[in-house]
């Protein structure tokens, strides 16, 4: 064999090249496990068109296919970092550094300020790639930030959630976020401007038990998982079994608490629509 694998192979090699395949030239779906190919995958706006699993996306992603061109990203306001001193496998001041490198924020909530199809509104997403978009004080101050924006101009405030809940190395200062937050949705409501939730798979934790479970209107995508926390936890502490998919947003619209499951093709009409019927009745 080795005249074959010595002399043959490297000869054909020379003559046509290495067929270079790019790394990221397939997507595997998380859901059905078929092999996509990306150019078609970010045509289809990642949703997979076998199984329909809408994949989770860039956060930068929310704010394109949401508002209008030219809107403008509201700056991250700094915070006091690790307040508690946190350390478990690794320092929580690692963690933060790593998280930034990998999705250049400077923590998990994005907020943008601009129009969608002419009507003035604030958008905040979460980025779950961020620590698993899990909300600290950095996030709690963002989110406050963008609130008060929309009810100072007048705009909607609409929240794309992807979220592992609160962010467990800022200890109690995380939970805190949650009255915090539900506290600058007050202020947005007191104006009469409406709160718009689009959960996104997966709202849990801290995040589903604040700001997520309190729009005038929720928007799920379809398949998503919306719960405050996992079937096996809450099995063990009642001792019953539960319902098959309970914890979907399909499950949740047929027991009232969401409004509407909505593919991502159709999220920004539907949005548009909705805010079209308050701004311009
Ligand atoms: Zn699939």
């Amino acid at each position: 064999m080795n005249w074959l694998t010595n002399f043959v192979r490297p000869k054909i090699r020379t003559l046509v090249g290495r067929l270079e395949v790019p790394d990221n030239m397939w997507d595997k779906c998380k859901s059905c496990e078929q092999m996509l190919f990306h150019k078609e995958l970010v045509k289809n706006l990642y949703v997979c068109p076998h199984c329909g699993f809408h994949m989770s996306v860039d956060v930068k992603y929310w704010t394109n296919l949401l508002l209008d061109e030219g809107y403008k990203i509201l700056p991250s306001v700094p915070v006091k970092e690790d307040p508690i001193k946190f350390r478990d496998s690794k320092k929580y001041t690692d963690r933060l550094k790593e998280a930034r490198a990998k999705t250049s924020m400077s923590d998990a909530l994005l907020s943008a300020s601009g129009k969608i199809d002419n009507v003035p509104a604030c958008v905040c997403a979460f980025n779950f790639q961020f620590i698993g978009g899990s909300m600290g004080s950095g996030v709690g101050t963002d989110f406050v930030n963008a609130a008060s924006v929309a009810a100072d101009e007048n705009r909607a405030f609409i929240v794309i959630t992807s979220s592992g809940g609160a962010r467990m190395q800022e200890g109690i200062i995380s939970l805190m976020q949650m009255p915090r937050t539900v506290s600058a949705i007050n202020t947005v409501k007191k104006r009469k401007l409406p709160y718009i939730v689009i959960m996104t798979n997966p709202t849990t934790g801290g995040v589903s038990a604040s700001l997520a479970m309190l729009g005038d209107i929720h928007i799920a995508e379809p398949g998503a998982t919306i719960c405050f926390t996992g079937p096996r936890v809450i099995e063990e502490t009642i001792k019953q079994k539960l319902p098959d998919g309970f914890q979907t947003a399909e499950y949740l619209l047929s027991h009232g608490m969401i409004d509407m499951v909505v593919e991502r093709k159709h999220l920004k009409n539907a949005l548009s629509k909705i805010l079209n019927v308050i701004f311009c009745p």
